[in-house]
């Protein structure tokens, strides 16, 4: 079987929902120039920003590193990492290690910041008490609220996040079932808010499936932290994951066009159902909130009862 682009004679992906027969080279080559056609096509990033990484040490925050790293590379824009260690015994350490040696490795400046340092808690210590909520989402609301105090304070204008095609379809279905609409409003390549505290948040693997950025880091023998959370438990994501993984397979085009579909009524849902997000300041901590006080403020008095 030959390369379809190049005739070369070792292919290391049949692309189902293309029909596309990819050598290394071209397979590599291809996600990049779809990364960065994306970021121009979306206008993720313009000249001169600076992007903050949020590099966890996993496939798909060091892929994003890695591309981004040719637009820094060629002085378009300039470019940090944070990591963040939410407390996860066993399982974090590898991770930053793994982070810390990319970011070193080229030469960018990289933050670890850590829950501890933050809220005086680790995710551990949270979910041995008597936590009411799953761990998954107070570590998404605590990362959150760090990674945009971060990025403040680091001057960053952008932060990047490394949400592929399975994390954004999931995303879509899950908060259709359940009637999220509101939540649903707020899914894009790029989000922003009126409030100048919240850096915009952008997602350029966006169109990526996981699986190839999966063989995107075994190709160019990228180390990456590929263990699974300890928390990550059977939730209501994961059981729409496996949906979508199942369909996927008679249905090679399935995730894609969840999102094109999703993408055509996203600017109808928007105006319609979303909530001016982040206008406000909240009241404790001065982040910005939708209500009096954040998310994570209204988690850490929960946690202090
Ligand atoms: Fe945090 Fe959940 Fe991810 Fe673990 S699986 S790192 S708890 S969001
Ligand atoms: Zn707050």
């Amino acid at each position: 079987m030959n390369c379809t682009k190049c005739g070369a004679p070792e292919v290391i992906i049949i692309k189902k929902h293309s029909g596309q027969k990819l050598c290394q080279d071209c397979f590599v080559q291809g996600i990049e120039r779809k990364v960065l056609k994306d970021i121009r096509k979306y206008k993720l990033i313009e000249k001169g920003d600076k992007v903050l990484v949020a590099l966890s040490g996993g496939k798909d925050s060091v892929m994003l590193l890695d591309i981004l790293n040719s637009l820094y590379e060629r002085g378009i824009i300039n470019m940090v990492a944070v990591t963040i260690d939410e407390g996860i015994k066993g399982y974090r350490e590898d991770g930053v290690k793994i982070a810390k040696n990319h970011a070193k490795s080229l030469g960018i400046e990289h933050r670890i910041v850590t829950f501890d340092e933050y809220f005086d808690l680790t995710l551990d210590k949270i979910m041995d008490g008597s936590s009411q909520r799953k761990a998954c989402t107070y570590c998404g609301v605590f990362r959150r609220w760090i990674l945009n105090k971060v990025a403040l304070e680091m001057g960053a204008t952008k932060i990047a996040t490394g949400h592929n095609l399975d994390d954004e379809t999931q995303a879509i279905l899950m908060n259709y079932l359940e009637g999220n609409i509101e939540n649903l409003a707020k899914i894009g390549p790029k989000t922003r808010s009126k409030s100048d505290k919240f850096t915009v948040k952008i997602k350029p693997l966006r169109e990526i499936p996981e699986k190839e950025i999966g063989l995107y880091v075994v190709a160019k023998n990228l180390e990456v932290h590929f263990a699974g959370c300890p928390y990550s438990e059977e939730s209501f994501r994961g059981e729409v994951g496996q949906i979508l993984k199942n369909l996927s397979r008679k249905h090679p085009t399935i995730m894609y066009s969840t999102l094109r579909g999703f993408d055509k009524i996203r600017p109808v849902i928007k105006k319609e159902f979303q909530k001016e997000f982040g206008v406000g300041e909240c009241t404790n901590c001065g982040e910005p909130a939708a209500n009096e006080l954040c998310r994570a403020c209204i988690f850490l008095r929960e946690l202090e009862k």
